[in-house]
């Protein structure tokens, strides 16, 4: 359950989002579009080290997956065939008196009765299916035959890539087709920031393996992204594996583990890990009426792969990467008397800015000229900030703010003003202990690189 603390530390990490660039409201000079945000700055540079590394961890580093990036409008037969234009639906209720669209789980329940949980009406309409995709048309003339949707998911479009994608890689099984891209639902109520959007995106793997291997492989993928999780930086405490119960899950799952994450709103769902048997292979092989079997060479069998699905959300893991590493401590100011400080404590991989560069002072042309030696440097390996307005406190505070692993002064000594030794050093100021240290401007993209890798 969350607590009025929880809700309070919510609003303030939405706030910062707001504030420093991470996320905005879509449309929101125009008053907003509900489920939709924008990513600032900041917020662009968060996703894209996501999405990077799990792209790395899980392609490049791997001999047995290789990506795809699907088109978005999507053939109606494809979603016929996967289920969704018949299936892909949440129930929804009306309340009659506020006019709220209510998904059915959201309805309380008091003595029995449901109530609407926005003004506690009675008067409720029946549970109707409301279908979540979006529909679109292609071409010049809106008619029947060019409807087309907008992906509730990318899994399909690497089901219908299969054969491509496995005569071209000459892969033997088992193996994977990874994607990262844009998905769309039109939840009926999109809630609690951007953990529910309408658009959103998606990283998912679809491992196809022999029917034999599935129920291994589904406890090795929970496994892998598991580590993943701790590799980024969220703590192995606050992620939880939830088992899916047979009546829960898709009739065609063998096996579904939900990975959810302590969100200041409570426990949800960051990734599903899904076993989903030869399910959609077959449905599109049944529907296309073109072969989606593998021939296995040694054995001369011919059969539909099983395929092991883990399936993560990109935005709601930006949120839990922002929602852990959100901290306040205390820190001393210019003057040394203790203030509260408003921290990201992101994984330095993770971490939009790596490195904050300043001179001591602005208004002195060798330090600035220095200090933008440091950013030539650094800058082709890794994205750096320069800043030389304010007191070197506030600038620190700054990039503790947006969650800066590691700032450079350049100061007096490193001209060899004081001490000739210390010509060419600069100090390096870590985030989190706030400790300082002493480096020679020839070793500091080493000891950054090791660092941020
Ligand atoms: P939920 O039960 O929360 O609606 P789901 O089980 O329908 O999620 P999947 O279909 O398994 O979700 O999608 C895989 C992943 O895609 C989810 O774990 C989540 O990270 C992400 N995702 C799904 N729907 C949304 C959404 N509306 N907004 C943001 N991310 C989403």
């Amino acid at each position: 359950m969350s607590t009025p603390a929880d809700a309070q530390r919510m609003e303030k990490i939405v706030s910062l989002c707001k504030r420093r660039g991470f996320i905005f409201q879509s449309s929101e000079i125009y008053g907003g579009l509900n489920g939709l945000w924008d990513y600032g700055p900041l917020g662009v540079e968060l996703k894209r080290n996501l999405k990077n590394y799990w792209w790395r961890v899980t392609v490049h580093e791997r001999d047995d997956v290789v990506g795809m990036d699907g088109a978005i409008l999507t053939h109606p037969e494809v979603l016929k065939a996967s289920g969704h234009v018949e299936g892909f639906s949440d129930p929804m209720i009306d309340c009659r008196t506020c006019k709220a669209h209510l998904r059915f789980d959201q309805l309380i329940e008091k003595k029995g009765v449901k109530q609407c949980p926005n003004c506690g009406g009675k008067d409720l309409t029946d549970a109707r299916q409301f279908n979540l995709m979006f529909e679109t048309h292609v071409g010049a003339a809106a008619e029947e035959s060019s409807i087309a949707y907008l992906r509730p998911e990318t899994a399909q479009s690497i089901f219908v890539q299969f054969k491509n994608s496995l005569e071209v890689s000459r892969k033997k099984l088992p193996f994977g087709i990874a994607q990262i891209g844009k998905a769309f639902r039109n939840e009926i109520n999109p809630r609690n920031f951007t953990f529910r959007s309408r658009e959103f995106e998606q990283m998912e793997l679809e491992y196809f393996c022999r029917p034999e291997q599935g129920t291994e492989l589904l406890e090795y993928w929970k496994e892998e992204r598991l580590k993943f999780y701790e590799n980024i930086g969220i703590s192995r405490a606050n992620l939880h594996v939830r088992n899916v119960p047979d009546e829960e899950r898709a009739f065609y799952s063998k096996g579904t583990y939900d990975i959810e994450y302590d969100f200041p709103f409570g426990r949800q769902e960051l990734e599903g890990v899904a076993y989903r048997t030869d399910y959609d292979l077959s449905q599109h092989q049944k529907a296309s009426g073109k072969s989606l079997e593998y021939f296995d060479e040694e054995t001369k069998q011919r059969f539909i792969p099983h395929v092991v699905e883990p399936s993560a959300g990109v935005d709601r893991t930006v949120l839990a990467l922002i929602c852990e590493g959100y901290a306040e401590d205390q820190a001393p100011d210019e003057k040394g008397k203790m203030e509260t400080r408003l921290v990201l404590r992101f994984h330095p991989r993770m971490a939009p800015i790596k490195c904050g560069i300043f001179p001591l002072l602005k208004n002195n042309e060798r330090l600035v000229a220095k200090a933008k030696e440091v950013v030539d440097l650094l800058r082709p390996h890794m994205f750096v900030f320069y800043d030389e307005s304010g007191a070197i406190g506030r600038r620190y505070r700054r990039q503790d703010e947006i969650g800066t692993p590691f700032c450079v002064t350049v100061d007096f000594e490193t001209l060899g003003e004081k001490d000739e030794k210390l010509r060419d050093t600069v100090t390096l100021r870590e985030r989190d202990s706030m400790k300082q240290e002493r480096i020679a401007i020839s070793d500091l993209l080493a000891a950054l690189s090791v660092r941020i890798a």
